[in-house]
């Protein structure tokens, strides 16, 4: 039998449609939600630079203490900033050299490099981090970035089974 109020032609051409008006919906979701998790990184970067910053300042502030005997030695490791043990550092890039990234200890821009879109210079910045702490290795990961237009373009990215954040 047949069901006479009903077309097929109009049934597929309409499901066709919506089809395709799904698969648009679902590239622009994936963008958006692309474009948050940019956007996410970048807030928690410029954080992370401040606080890299401040607990530098304070970890040294404590050893000076500790030198001139107004700390006591456990008072002053105990809560000694560990760069990249228990956060990721961050730190404005002081130079690249062959495989090594080194990182400014003024905590100010230095080393520059041109965004590859809009070809505008802004400082390197570098991400410093242990990434892997097991019994069958640690891994330490470096990597140097620079943001602009709103996207984190990467430069370099190296690691070792060790620290080797060098500060200069
Ligand atoms: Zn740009």
């Amino acid at each position: 039998m047949r069901l006479e109020n009903i077309s097929m032609d109009v049934i597929e051409d309409k499901l066709r449609k919506l089809e395709n008006r799904s698969l648009r919906v679902n590239a622009e979701k994936g963008e958006v939600d692309r474009n948050i998790g940019e956007l996410k990184s970048i807030k928690s970067i410029v954080r992370g630079l401040e606080n890299t910053e401040r607990r530098t300042k304070e970890g040294d502030e404590r050893y000076k203490e500790y030198r001139e005997g107004k700390l006591s030695y456990n008072d002053c490791f105990a809560s000694y900033y560990d760069p990249g043990k228990y956060d990721t550092a961050y730190y404005f890039v002081s130079r690249i050299s062959g495989e090594d990234i080194i990182a400014n200890k003024e905590f100010e821009p230095k080393l520059y490099s041109s965004c590859p879109k809009c070809k505008k210079e802004s400082p390197v910045i570098m991400s410093y981090e242990q990434t892997e702490d097991s019994p069958e290795g640690d891994t330490w990961e470096i990597e140097a970035f620079i943001i602009c237009c709103e996207k984190i373009h990467k430069i370099k990215h190296s690691a070792s089974s060790s620290r080797f954040l060098t500060i200069e």
